[in-house]
């Protein structure tokens, strides 16, 4: 069936949305592919709605390859199972929680690990029916911090969450390694650029778990590679050093050793002037932490300051010395009440104000979080280095993360970029089959404990990514596999523009292409050429002026390019 412009279920937007800071939400909301319904929320229209199922089906076809067996579990899960693992508690504000008419607690699934261990140990007992791989493609729940960014960080999303369980440690070994080439072919398949990055701390390139990162400015994880040994690794995993503790002895800062970096003398004597502290070098200083809302902002940040150790802290001078930059404060908490956050830190307009490279741990630096501090370099293969937290306009830059020195592997330089986890593979081992004591019945008789894998692919997350990779300013550039049509036909003109068109749209349908016309009578050229370019198919054909020269314009979406073409033998053309 031919896909209608004039009967289609489809409004495109002039404007981007109020809320969208991302290329990616920007375009999938004005190419009328997603609508918002709450933060973190979307509905899929019928665009959208094909390009979640081409990835669906692109990522349930290698994980029926790869001898995966597809089923499908509830969202709506009581709260016994989360219970006897501890997640009910663990999970925190991040679980969905409800109650149901007889007060009985129950969840929203965030991860489904519980369920398939619990699955498996009543379906299966002798060591002969394992290894086996069980997946489903769902819809899970997150009560994230920050949805942001549209799809890319939802709190309803869809998943492909799969599950491995082996009798011994090769074998779950086995079907890690079958999950990764699983997700090689996916990846590739979706026409995502991505690298995988070790998720474990330690140089040995990490196996027993790793991530698909898609390398994207507006991506959230960072991550260091070697374009030497191919090593690389999201930061979040060899950056950060266990907490260390919290004494007095210790000065809460290290000026990196850089001709430009004060020495701390340089910053007590900033402060004070900033701050009117009376800070001396000897002083040790201690840690504020306040947490602030600026105007027009539903987010808390959280600013940690320094101030001297030995007196106590006066929150109406703090607050009156930062109310030019911070006008609302609504809390403000000794740093000590909250050993989470490092020692080390203190407020990034001073450093910014000495124009500072420094260090900052990156467990506490959040998009939108003015936390920034001190780390011992040369340790770990990153360092966070935020320097830009103000910018010009009030809003405020996610901290930068700077590559360490030591490829840890060879030595090497490396390289450092943002990315969007769309793929996570994970060892998980015997964590889940202890809680609920999954055996497997041995061939001695003896009761085996099961060893388990966890794996997940954000899929739709990777349809924002995808828009995130492939747009330009006009809009999407959707890889064949993945688009919704793989010929957009503009007919344009008043004479018989639009029935060629159709016709050439029926043509190119039973040589097996989908194809999307633009069949609007009063749509006037320009508005179709930007909806074309904006929808992204990858081939826009225009039969429009030329055709009484019998003529009509073939264009590439990604490169750009146009030639005419003549009508006759255009569907082979095409096609
Ligand atoms: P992130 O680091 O982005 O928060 P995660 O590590 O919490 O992701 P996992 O628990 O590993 O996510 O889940 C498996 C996959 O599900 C992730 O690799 C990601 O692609 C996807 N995913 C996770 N959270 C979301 C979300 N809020 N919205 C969309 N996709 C998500
Ligand atoms: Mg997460
Ligand atoms: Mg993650
Ligand atoms: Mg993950």
């Amino acid at each position: 069936m031919l896909l209608r412009m004039s009967s289609l279920f489809l409004r495109t937007l002039r404007d981007d949305p109020a809320d969208a800071e991302v290329p990616s939400h920007k375009l999938l909301v004005r190419a009328g592919y997603i609508r918002r319904v709450a933060p973190g929320i979307y509905s899929w229209l019928p665009l959208g709605k094909m390009v979640l199922e081409n990835v669906t089906r692109v990522v349930r076809e290698e994980m029926n390859r790869m001898g995966g067996q597809e089923v499908l579990f509830p969202a709506l899960l009581p709260r016994d199972y989360y219970e006897a693992t501890g997640r009910w508690t663990e999970y925190g504000d991040t679980l969905f929680r409800l109650k149901d008419r007889r007060g009985a607690d129950y969840l929203l699934g965030p991860t489904h690990e519980e369920l398939f261990a619990d699955m498996v140990k009543g379906e299966l007992s002798s060591y002969k029916d394992f290894p086996v791989i069980l997946y489903q493609i769902q819809t899970k729940y997150r009560d994230e911090a920050r949805p942001r960014a549209g799809i890319l960080r939802g709190r309803e999303f869809v998943m492909k969450d799969s599950y491995s369980f082996d009798l011994d440690d090769d074998g779950l070994k086995r079907s890690y390694e079958l999950h990764r080439e699983a997700y090689i072919r996916i990846f590739d398949r979706l026409g995502i650029d991505y690298r995988i990055c070790s998720a474990m701390s330690g140089a040995m390139g990490g196996s027993a778990s790793e991530e698909f990162l898609a390398p994207c400015p507006t991506g959230e994880d960072t991550f260091v590679a070697c374009h030497s040994c191919g090593y690389a690794a999201n930061a979040e995993a060899v950056t950060t050093p266990a907490p260390p503790p919290v004494t007095t002895e210790q000065p809460p800062m290290r000026v990196l050793d850089t001709p430009d970096t004060p020495t701390i003398e340089t910053l007590v004597n900033h402060v004070n002037e900033r701050f009117g502290m009376g800070i001396t070098a000897a002083d040790t200083l201690k840690n504020v932490v306040v947490k602030v809302r600026r105007p027009g902002s539903d987010k808390t940040e959280i600013l940690v300051i320094g101030v001297p150790g030995d007196r106590e802290v006066d929150f109406k001078r703090l607050e009156a010395a930062l109310a030019p930059a911070v006008p609302e404060i609504f809390e403000a908490a000794d740093f000590e009440r909250h050993p989470e956050l490092v020692r080390g830190y203190i407020g990034p307009q001073i450093l910014k104000d000495l124009g500072i490279t420094y260090l900052v741990d990156p467990r506490v630096v959040t998009g939108t979080s003015w936390v920034t501090g001190a780390n011992e370099p040369g340790k770990h293969a990153a360092y966070v280095v935020a320097g830009r937290d103000f910018t010009p306009d009030g809003t405020i830059e996610a901290a930068e993360i700077r590559a360490g020195d030591p490829c840890p592997r060879c030595d090497s330089p490396l390289s450092i970029d943002r990315g969007i986890e769309v793929g996570h593979i994970f060892q998980l081992g015997r964590k889940y089959a202890d809680a609920i004591e999954l055996d497997a019945l041995g061939p001695d008789g003896k009761p085996i404990r099961v060893t388990m894998g966890s794996y997940g692919i954000g899929v739709s997350r990777v349809v924002a990514v995808l828009a995130e990779q492939r747009h330009d300013e006009l809009g999407l550039r959707w890889p064949r596999e993945i688009a919704p049509a793989d010929v957009h036909i503009v007919g344009t003109g008043k004479d018989n523009q639009i029935e060629v068109a159709l016709r050439l749209g029926e043509e190119l349908e039973s040589r097996g292409l989908r194809v999307l016309v633009d069949d609007r009578a009063n749509a006037s050229p320009g508005v179709k050429f930007k909806d074309a370019e904006l929808l992204g198919m990858p081939t826009i054909v225009v039969v429009g002026r030329g055709l009484g020269q019998g003529v009509i314009e073939l264009r590439d979406r990604a490169s750009g390019t146009k030639e005419e073409i003549p009508l006759d033998g255009a569907a082979d053309r095409i096609a």
